[in-house]
């Protein structure tokens, strides 16, 4: 019987082991994004940034052809500059996100990066001059070093320090007893929503790409690291073209061009102060937020 239990013990041991490979993959094929869907065009060229400019034309796209989400979205976002894209869960505003990285071509329109159509570049290449920070960020069962160096292999321990400095993960990961080779993910250690929304955007840093994608990116962080955050997030979109979805929209007070989106069209936009005082929808949903930040502030002060 014994002859028998080990091998089975082994098998069942060897079966883990391959499930959880297995598990990994799939994890890093959709870190990867990579998507049967989209393949690259046999005359696909790499990607010229030179501003950054980045354009959607009369773009129209639906998951599932029986139901549309994006209806004729016109956007434009002018070399350097930063727009933020708010409304409703469920607007389409993540959708807009996933069709500039590519992880499905729009189904009418198009969309452009400094006049090249995105379908007719190469992932590769397209995927290099984006840097995105999602609403789940998935990690490595791996060192957070790994981690963080995922944004540019072969980046210096000195970098990924500077990086994860920036986005104020390092004092947290200095105190861990392995400090950078932590293992994190699956079988390590449990990082919460924001120290992996940190370790996502010091994974942008270290990559420096000329167009940055934030998907709600600061949403699980209290509004302390948030600020602290934004001030960086501020600093690095600076000189980039930057797309931001925004939830709370004291964030986004400084954006170039706000894009109101609802049911899959845009519905208004502007700079902060005109549509405020335009008292549309955005004024809505600002009378609304700031209702609830006072009383967020009036709790802390009574916490306190
Ligand atoms: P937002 O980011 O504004 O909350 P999304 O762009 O994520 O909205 O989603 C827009 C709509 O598309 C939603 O109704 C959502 O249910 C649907 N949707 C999102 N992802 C998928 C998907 N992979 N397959 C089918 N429908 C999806
Ligand atoms: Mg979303």
């Amino acid at each position: 019987l014994i002859q028998l239990f080990i091998p089975l013990n082994f098998l069942g041991v060897l079966y883990r082991e391959i499930k959880q490979a297995l598990a990994d993959l799939e994890r890093m094929f959709n870190l990867l994004h990579v998507n049967r869907e989209v393949s690259d065009a046999p005359d696909a060229r790499p990607l010229q940034v030179s501003g950054g400019e980045i354009v959607f034309e009369q773009v129209g796209f639906a998951y599932d052809p029986e139901r549309p989400i994006l209806q004729g979205v016109d956007l434009r976002i002018a070399p350097g500059t930063t727009c933020a894209v708010v409304g409703a869960s469920g607007a389409g505003k993540s959708t807009l996100a996933r069709l500039l990285f590519r992880f499905y071509d729009v189904n009418q329109g198009a969309l452009r990066i400094d006049g090249q159509d995105i379908r007719s570049v190469t992932q590769e290449s397209l995927r290099k001059s984006i840097g995105i920070v999602p609403q789940d960020t998935v990690l490595f069962n791996d060192t957070i070093a790994y981690n963080i160096a995922y944004g540019k292999p072969g980046a210096t321990q000195s970098e990924i320090e500077a990086a994860a400095v920036a986005a104020q993960i390092h004092d947290f990961i200095q105190s861990l007893p392995q400090g950078y080779d932590t293992v994190v993910g699956e079988r390590g250690l449990k990082l919460s929503g924001g120290e992996k929304q940190r370790v996502a955007i010091a994974r942008t840093l270290l990559k420096n790409p000329p167009i940055l994608i934030f998907d709600e990116a600061t949403s699980a962080l209290d509004s302390r690291t948030e600020q602290a955050i934004a001030a960086q997030l501020k600093a690095i979109s600076a000189d980039r073209t930057t797309l931001v979805i925004a939830h709370r929209l004291s964030t986004i007070v400084d954006a170039d061009q706000i894009v109101v989106m609802e049911a899959g069209r845009v519905i208004e936009r502007g700079r902060f102060d005109e549509l405020v005082s335009a008292g549309g929808a955005f004024a809505r949903m600002w009378a609304l937020q700031s209702g609830e930040e006072q009383d967020d502030a009036r709790a802390e002060e009574l916490v306190a």
